[in-house]
């Protein structure tokens, strides 16, 4: 399979991913860190579930899915009318250890909801 199919079969967005990448602000260690010494934070009173980070990580580390009922009660008034007018979806790390760092998510994300942080 070539890598843009790889890429197609599972969901990134290839422009996305190269606007990312030749970003002035990218973060982090060009997916040189180790797995795990780094790893993307989601502020959920600021994602609106657009899915970027999906599209450009290269280690499938976001799932975009209705917010857990901790998190939403969590948030401030305002934000969780913000998160109920987007229906509920934010993004989460099933598997932030697979993190290497490279910086995409936080630059490719709209919203600005996703910084990276070591340890
Ligand atoms: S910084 Fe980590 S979570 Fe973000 S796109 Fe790169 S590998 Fe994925």
């Amino acid at each position: 399979m070539s890598t843009t199919s790889e890429a197609k079969a599972s969901g990134r967005n290839i422009d996305k991913t190269r606007r990312a990448r030749a970003h002035p602000d990218r973060p982090g260690a060009d997916c040189q860190a180790a797995p795990a010494s780094w790893q993307p934070v989601v502020d959920h009173a600021r994602c609106e579930g657009k899915r970027d980070c999906v599209e450009v990580c290269p280690f499938d580390v976001f799932e975009v899915r209705k917010i857990d009922h901790r998190d939403y009660t969590a948030l401030p008034f305002l934000a969780r009318m913000k998160v109920r007018a987007h229906g509920q979806m934010t993004a989460y790390t099933p598997n932030a250890d697979a993190c290497q760092a490279c910086g995409l998510c936080v630059v490719a994300c709209p919203e600005h909801a996703i910084k990276l942080v070591r340890g």
